[in-house]
């Protein structure tokens, strides 16, 4: 009996929506699993430092888990599993689903991108006694959070004969690090008397890289000839390869457990590589979905979704109508019926409540870490610029759908209106017609070195997501 609760209480409980904590609200099982989900997205979050390692792993682990590349497939029925695979940085995943194509697909789309420094064409230097790479960020950094860390080297390069040799120097203990240095606060008066955004230059992140000289008299740059040689011998390199070559520098080591309660993960690049790893592993476990569901993981999210393998291209369309094609059905409007009968979620990172910046958010429509998967309705700047705004029945039918399936969800902005803002690829899904909804894990210090998540979120946005693909 509620004997002791007042009318006011009763009728508090019936209307007022409330946000709840996933770790008070799991039992022994769903504890237990979310820390094995931890174990493997740490995992997978250390190893997969590029969008080229990330589409390596998912689609090695794809391959196992039995999907076949659709574009070697001469038909396909309901249950079949398959990828598209695009320009090494782009993957589909897919199952096809009982219902014909032309009753729309269930897509999850996230980004396998994350801020970094990217290697200069001509990047190498000598100046001082010290070798050193120019470097050109990529996405939206704090650049006074890059140096006097230790950064990891990735990429390919591709040499004169068209050879590709791939480098991942820093994550190995064995192996160097590189790293940009900063100023030492003594003399850093002038410094410390600028502007955040102006104490660090973009052209001030240059990275070491040696200091060793080659020993001839002769030669005027030696430690530039050193590095070369070390380059040279090691991986068959000369100079203008790098001009053919796409190096990164990123946060080198693996993540992390983060609190004396190990409840959290700290590591870089989880902006979107948390929403990626739980969409990988929704889809990888389904199972005769209602709806062909689909898992696109693109590449160029945080450069304004551009090139060829960002969102704005139209790979997705040429991927689902090779789809359309096998599947040898009758759609009387084509593509445009598929997309226009399809719900997506874009599955991407969102800034949570963070205690020691709060002010930035409306705490109203704050997310929490550890609250569960976030719903957005809509993300932009200023008056709702550059959004797809999702519509009242798209948020419906996923409210819904998750309340029927027991995820725990909360809602989110991007951040207070006129404080700032951003995109994601939520309004390039939606050009082609299709329903989409903002829908990921909240994080703290996003696009820094180490973004922190809370598993139990991420492990939500896993459950969320095979609800929504299952349907
Ligand atoms: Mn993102
Ligand atoms: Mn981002």
């Amino acid at each position: 009996m509620e004997k002791d609760k007042s009318p006011g209480q009763i009728l508090e409980e019936k209307l007022i929506y409330k946000k709840k904590t996933l770790w008070e609200k799991f039992g022994t099982e769903e504890k237990e699993q979310t820390a094995d989900f931890g174990e493997k997205y740490k995992d997978f979050l250390s190893r997969a430092k590029t969008e080229r390692l990330a589409v390596e792993i998912l689609l090695e682990e794809a391959r196992q888990a039995g999907f076949r590349d659709l574009r070697l497939l001469t038909d396909i029925n309901p249950g079949q599993a398959f990828y598209v695979l695009h320009r090494e940085k782009v993957l589909l995943l897919g199952v096809m689903g009982k219902k014909p194509l032309r009753e729309g697909l269930r897509l999850v789309g996230a980004h396998l991108d994350s801020p970094r420094l990217d290697v200069k064409p001509q990047p190498l230097y000598e100046s001082r006694g010290l070798a050193l790479f120019k470097t050109h960020y990529y996405g939206g950094i704090k650049k006074y959070q890059w140096p006097a860390i230790p950064l990891a080297l990735h990429g390919v390069v591709i040499k004169g004969n068209g050879e590709k040799i791939k480098l991942a120097i820093g994550e190995d203990e064995a192996q160097p690090v590189f790293t940009v240095t900063d100023l030492l606060p003594h003399l850093a008066k002038t410094q410390l008397q600028k502007k955040m955004h102006e104490a660090i230059g973009g052209e001030d992140l240059n990275v070491l890289t040696g200091s060793l000289p080659y020993d001839d008299e002769q030669v005027q740059d030696k430690i530039k000839l050193a590095v070369l040689n070390h380059l040279h011998r090691q991986y068959g390199l000369v100079e203008e390869d790098l001009i053919s070559a796409e190096l990164t520098l990123v946060p080198a080591g693996p993540a992390r457990d983060v609190g004396f309660d190990e409840s959290l993960v700290g590591g870089y690049g989880q902006d979107d590589r948390g929403a990626s790893y739980a969409a990988f592993k929704a889809i990888r476990e389904l199972k005769d979905p209602l709806h062909t569901a689909v898992a696109y993981f693109v590449d160029k999210e945080e450069i304004g979704s551009t090139g060829n393998t960002g969102a704005q291209s139209r790979f997705l369309e040429d991927a689902i109508a090779w789809l359309a094609t096998l599947a040898a059905e009758k759609i009387p409007r084509g593509l445009w019926q598929i997309f226009d009968r399809t719900t997506a979620l874009s599955a991407d990172a969102v800034a949570a409540e963070d205690p020691s910046w709060a002010g930035v958010l409306d705490k109203y429509n704050a997310p929490l870490l550890g609250h569960g998967v976030v719903i957005i309705k809509y993300t932009g700047h200023g008056g709702k610029y550059d959004t797809s705004d999702a519509h009242a029945e798209t948020v419906a039918e996923i409210r819904n759908l998750f309340n029927e399936n027991q995820i725990i969800w909360q809602t989110g902005e991007l951040g207070k209106v006129d404080q700032g803002g951003g995109g994601t690829i939520a309004q390039y899904l939606a050009r082609t017609g299709m329903d989409v909804l903002d829908c990921g894990p909240s994080l703290l210090s996003v696009h820094s070195p180490f973004e922190i998540a809370s598993k139990a979120d991420l492990y939500m946005c896993y459950k969320a997501y095979k609800v929504f693909l299952s349907s």
